[in-house]
């Protein structure tokens, strides 16, 4: 058994931890607390990960193509700003059906993506709904050439900002769900904010789709039906596209971020590791660093146990998608559970060994715990990841919400 990252993906690590530390170091704590980014922001930041060759357009994808890379990607970006990762993580779904699109679609957005002036959004998330994605209101009325879409998304990671959508739907007939690959300027919809205690740079918002016009090539069996006609499949590696075989589309979909969010918390938790390790060496109270208390030395103990562990299963996961392996299902989902619940109880601790230091907004230890807080819910609850997993142990039959 290897541990180690291969050379390309240590030097991929480096070069992306220097990069953040440079970039944004400087400033995270500061714009952070100033709200959502703009769009002009957003493409800003797409440009310059774009120039060290991270990107979701098809010359810049390699963290797409390699589940390590990307495993590498969500939890160095987040260990500096946590807010910066769903522009690139939830903006890669529609991105990467984007160059099997209809002609007339590639045209206009393809250039905008390679350009780094594309923001997309996945939405699936809707007002009655919640974790109940089967039951999902949003309709798709196919009329001639067009699907008419009509229903409302919440809480969508880069809702306000983004041009193309990859939008959940069912037909108001049958029943049966797809996701239209919807872009703004030909099929507009409407949209507004929400405000929440973490990611706080990251927009979140709703979507409005009222008798929103849809070509009908933009579906998303039309657009795999057509690229695999053409001999084209989505530019993702080989064994999360076997995952596609094994497991439903989304299901398999879904096994990458949330490996990416357990290894996103990893990095906000080592964040508030390292600051406390830093702080029980300083801090002198009773005569002695506060790292000589042995109930600190406990708590940096649980916080390193956590942190290590959390690691080893958000890799594992990530190995499992590399493989193409089925059980890449129930680990991303116990890895995205470990980590955000690891993420809280270490940002906790954090705080607590920095003592009035650890509230105030002098410091990250407050914005590494209010982003923690945010890793148990998007992408799927701690609740629903911890009965898909036990769902993937018993077998069928035992799904305790079908
Ligand atoms: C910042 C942020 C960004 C997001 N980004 C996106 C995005 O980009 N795209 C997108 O589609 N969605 C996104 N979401 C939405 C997110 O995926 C949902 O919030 C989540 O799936 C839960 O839905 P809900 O909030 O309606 O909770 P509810 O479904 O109302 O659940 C409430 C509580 O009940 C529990 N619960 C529900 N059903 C069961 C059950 N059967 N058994 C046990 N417990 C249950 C839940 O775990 C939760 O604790 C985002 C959310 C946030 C906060």
């Amino acid at each position: 058994m290897d541990f180690d990252f291969t050379e390309e993906q240590r030097m991929f690590r480096d070069a992306l931890q220097d990069f953040m530390q440079r970039e944004y170091g400087p400033i995270v704590d500061k714009r952070d607390r100033e709200g959502p980014f703009t769009r002009e922001e957003e493409i800003e930041i797409n440009k310059k990960f774009q120039a060290i060759g991270i990107g979701i357009d098809p010359e810049n994808m390699k963290a797409y193509l390699d589940p390590t890379l990307f495993g590498i990607m969500s939890e160095e970006m987040s260990k500096v700003w946590a807010s910066l990762t769903p522009l690139l993580g939830m903006g890669a779904i529609p991105a990467i059906y984007v160059p099997l699109a209809s002609d007339d679609m590639k045209g206009r957005v393809l250039p905008r993506l390679e350009k780094g002036e594309f923001v997309g959004a996945f939405a699936e998330t809707e007002p009655e709904a919640g974790c109940d994605t089967r039951d999902i209101q949003t309709t798709a009325r196919l009329e001639g050439d067009y699907y008419i879409v009509n229903g409302t998304k919440t809480w969508i990671s880069n809702a306000v900002t983004c041009d193309t959508a990859f939008v959940g739907v069912k037909d108001p007939e049958t029943g049966a769900q797809t996701f239209l690959l919807i872009e703004k300027e030909v099929s507009p919809w409407e949209t507004s904010p929400l405000h929440k205690i973490g990611w706080n740079a990251s927009d979140t918002g709703e979507m409005f789709f009222d008798n929103c016009k849809v070509p009908k090539e933009n579906e998303m069996g039309a657009i795999l039906k057509s690229a695999f006609e053409k001999g084209q499949t989505l530019p993702i590696s080989e064994g999360f596209m076997k995952l596609f075989t094994t497991l439903t589309p989304t299901t398999a979909l879904l096994t990458l971020p949330r490996a990416g969010m357990g290894l996103m918390s990893v990095g906000i938790a080592q964040a508030a590791f390292e600051a406390s390790v830093n702080y029980a060496k300083e801090r002198v109270t009773f005569g002695k660093p506060i790292g000589k208390h042995q109930l600190i030395q406990n708590m940096l103990y649980e916080m390193n146990l956590l942190i290590e562990t959390a690691r080893l299963l958000g890799y594992k996961a990530i190995d499992t998608i590399s493989k193409g392996d089925p059980d890449a299902r129930r680990l991303s989902s116990m890895a995205k559970v470990y980590g955000g619940e690891s993420a809280v109880k270490v940002t906790y601790h954090a705080i607590q060994i920095h003592g009035a230091n650890g509230l105030s907004q002098e410091l990250p230890l407050e914005r590494y715990f209010r982003d923690a807080r945010m890793q148990t819910i998007p992408d799927g609850t701690s609740e629903m990841m911890k009965l898909i997993s036990t769902y993937t142990i018993l077998g069928k039959g035992f799904s305790a919400y079908a």
